[in-house]
């Protein structure tokens, strides 16, 4: 058996002039980094995005100085000689760490061949970073749910034991209980509510709506709906409208979820500045609804993880103004399925301003 038909070796020159050009080829149309390396872990060549990965790849030297993952290492020194294929987890710390796969594939020229040592050593990775990080978001976000279901649960679970006992006999401290009670439950009940509308909205993100909506009208609804709210805080909204009808294409019903998530959080967290002013605008192919506050505002270091589900800048303030953390989640998601950019600015002391840019309706 010839070893040399599938390269020609000249030393000392590069892998492309060693390596088959069609095997090189080959490794080069694959979209994941991969590499060739002969049976003894020599490096003989690999494709650009193995090149993205690695660094500078050193062709004609063992695997161990152009990749450091010893557990590779030595899953690729196992199947040059006994010619078994592998996977193998690793990480790579630098520039930053990032989580991959290997996938290590002994090739055999011969079909008639199916054991021993392999003619060639194909090294595939998968970069697992991005997976891994979905997974971790999701486990977090069960255990926050959970953890904010089960504060308010815990309460309702011990005053239902008080009342049983030692309080059972004591009609007003009966009332207050069940006051504290009622207000427990709503929270739970706000969250749920939450919960299933931002799964249902992450669920139609890729499916953009195609009713024309007029974006004064909806303005104009919220601001009346959240009145008295506004009033119980002794806030005024202020409306800033074009005359004529400002037409997206949208819901309608996520469209004045996304405003009145806006307008109560300035109407919450911003109620000192006494006032909340919802204005729409036109700007090119754009309209630009913004719902600006007075109050405190936030700091800049909070500003990008706002939209973060239960991210909250205080959250014992959130919870006391029966905030879910959840809200503006919820408006980035209606946002994005509206094919909707939104922004915030804000300088602390002088309150908070949050933007959504509507491509307008052409039809
Ligand atoms: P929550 O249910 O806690 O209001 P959101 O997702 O709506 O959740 O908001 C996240 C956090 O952002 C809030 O807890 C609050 O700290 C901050 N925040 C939102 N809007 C404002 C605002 N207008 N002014 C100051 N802080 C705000």
């Amino acid at each position: 058996m010839s070893e040399t038909n599938y390269y020609t070796t000249l030393p000392g020159e590069g892998l492309e002039q060693r390596l088959d050009p069609k095997l090189l080829a080959l490794a080069g149309a694959y979209p994941e980094p991969t590499l060739l390396l002969d049976r003894s872990g020599i490096v003989l060549g690999g494709n650009a995005a193995a090149e993205a990965m690695l660094g500078r790849m050193r062709v004609g030297t063992p695997i161990s100085l152009t990749l450091r993952a010893p557990e590779v290492v030595e899953a690729v020194r196992e199947a040059g000689i006994f010619g078994a294929a592998g996977r193998v987890g690793f990480n790579l710390r630098v520039p930053v760490e990032r989580s991959y796969e290997a996938h290590i594939l002994p090739i055999r020229f011969d079909p008639a061949v199916a054991a021993g040592a392999p003619d060639l050593v194909m090294l595939v990775f998968r970069d697992l970073t991005q997976a891994m990080r979905v997974d971790q978001m999701r486990a977090d976000f069960v255990a926050n749910a959970s953890h904010e279901l089960r504060t308010p649960l815990a309460s309702v679970t011990g005053f239902i034991d008080t009342l049983r006992g030692p309080a059972r006999d004591d009609p007003a401290m009966r009332e207050k209980f069940l006051g504290i009670m009622s207000e427990q439950a709503r929270r739970m009940s706000r969250l749920i509510d939450d919960l299933l509308s931002l799964s249902r909205i992450e669920m139609n993100v890729h499916r953009m709506p195609e009713t024309p909506v007029d974006l004064v009208q909806l303005a104009a609804h919220v601001r009346d709906s959240l009145s008295p709210l506004a009033h119980e805080r002794g806030v005024e909204i202020v409306l800033q409208t074009p005359a004529a009808p400002v037409v997206v294409r949208g819901e309608r019903d996520d469209l004045i979820r996304l405003i009145e998530n806006l307008v109560e959080n300035g109407l919450k967290y911003g109620a000192n500045g006494k006032r909340v002013e919802i204005s729409l605008r036109l700007e090119g192919q754009e309209a630009v609804l913004t719902i600006r506050d007075f109050g405190p505002g936030i700091a800049p270091e909070h500003l990008p993880r706002l939209t973060e589900r239960f991210y909250r800048v205080d959250a014992a303030h959130s919870r006391e103004q029966g905030g879910t953390g959840l809200g503006l989640a919820i408006v980035k998601h209606i946002a994005a399925r509206h094919r909707a950019r939104l922004g915030v600015e804000s300088e602390v002391g002088k309150g908070a301003a949050f933007s959504v840019r509507f491509p307008l309706s052409t039809a």
